[in-house]
């Protein structure tokens, strides 16, 4: 049997047709797919607005920017994450405070979030970045009143969770992604994520101001709309009104976004197909700790992780025998550029044990049903 990634990308006969024609047409980038897969990724979260970009690095850093993050504020990050979700606000000169996680959920611990916001002085702040991790949404109507009650901004990086959602307190489905209570949400369009187009990201928003300046920072903060203009010499007139970015996407990536897009249903459908399956697997092993599950939440499974006492000699098993599991994420405050800026190991104990303990099984869609109980096997086997 060939090696069993932990995740791979799902690429169809017409999602390369789509990506040929487009290379055929008039356009290769700036062209009318991108308005196309903004238009329904918008849709398919619910969201009122989408801006597309060349990966979630730079929709994370230019949604920081929209939102004012500068030098003088800090910004309270989950530990557990890939790094950009924090990076983002250092590039803005801001500094970045993290917040351990719950042992349950793995997500940034409300309550842990509120001693933090209540042990320093208003205005320390300015907002919180969130990561959906694994692909469990947050409650943001919950985020959304502790994030109200301080003044802060949220940014959901939902790059593990498009197709998720939460139930509210009305009982009503929200969308990961809609920003009924989000400020910005990004995704990543990276291979192994849900959806994909080689690099590429979203931002979605709700917020008309924060849409204009998402769009400016992407295209050198330059602009061509008469309506924004300073003067109008002539047809050709535009101005540069803030130091942007080229963080554009090209037309025929987003051609393979939009065919990506239509199977993102089935693709999630068969990540709880998978899902369930371990969870019966493993179920009544007490050394096997297997995701957080509740009725109230639609799991988007770009990952699923379980925790195992001695998870280095499981992971190195696995391996010897063709299935690559991973680790997701050796905790950010760990890593020597967040130590060198003040942080510690100890620091926080709850995401620190779930490191040493954590390990990532295969989760796509294409992973058959005789992969997935070889996997199960061999978990069983040397766990
Ligand atoms: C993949 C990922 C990113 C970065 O995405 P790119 O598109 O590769 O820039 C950011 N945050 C999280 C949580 C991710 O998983």
């Amino acid at each position: 049997m060939k090696p069993i990634p932990y995740g791979r990308q799902h690429i169809t006969d017409e999602d390369i047709a789509a990506v040929v024609e487009t290379l055929k047409s008039d356009f290769l980038t700036q062209g009318p797919k991108i308005d196309e897969f903004e238009r329904k990724f918008a849709e398919y979260v619910g969201a009122p607005y989408a801006v597309a970009v060349n990966n979630a690095t730079s929709g994370l850093h230019i949604a920081a920017k929209a939102l004012g993050v500068g030098p003088g504020t800090k910004v309270i990050v989950t530990p557990l994450t890939f790094a950009a979700s924090a990076n983002c606000i250092r590039y803005c000169g801001s500094d970045v405070t993290f917040c351990d996680i719950n042992p349950d959920t793995y997500l940034m611990d409300a309550a842990k979030l509120e001693q933090i916001l209540e042990s320093h002085p208003a205005g320390t702040f300015s907002g919180i970045v969130i990561v959906d991790f694994a692909g469990y949404p947050h409650n943001l109507e919950q985020y959304r009143e502790i994030a109200d009650r301080h003044g802060l901004w949220i940014i959901e990086d939902a790059c593990h969770a498009p197709g998720a959602w939460y139930t509210d307190s009305k009982g009503e489905r929200q969308l990961t992604g809609n920003c009924r209570y989000a400020d910005c949400t990004i995704f990543s369009f990276h291979p192994v994520k849900h959806i994909a187009t080689g690099e590429g990201g979203m931002v979605t928003t709700a917020k008309p101001e924060l849409l204009e300046r998402l769009r400016l920072y992407r295209t050198h903060g330059i602009t061509k709309d008469a309506s924004k203009l300073e003067k109008n010499d002539g047809g050709w007139y535009y101005e540069m009104q803030d130091l942007g970015f080229n963080y554009r996407i090209t037309d025929f990536q987003a051609a393979l976004g939009i065919s990506q897009l239509s199977r993102a249903e089935a693709g999630l459908e068969r990540r709880q197909e998978i899902a369930r399956r371990y969870d019966e697997a493993f179920k009544g092993n007490d050394k096997i700790k297997t995701p957080y599950r509740s009725e109230d939440v639609r799991h988007a499974f770009h990952l699923y992780v379980i925790k195992v006492p001695d998870r280095k000699a499981l992971y190195d098993a696995l391996r010897a025998n063709g299935v690559m599991a991973q680790v997701h994420y050796v905790p950010l405050h760990l890593m020597p550029y967040y130590r060198q800026l003040g942080n510690a190991p100890g620091q926080l104990p709850v995401v620190e044990d779930y490191y040493e303990h954590c390990l990532s099984l295969p989760m796509y869609p294409t992973l058959t049903d005789e992969e997935q109980e070889y996997v199960i096997k061999q978990v069983l086997q040397h766990v």
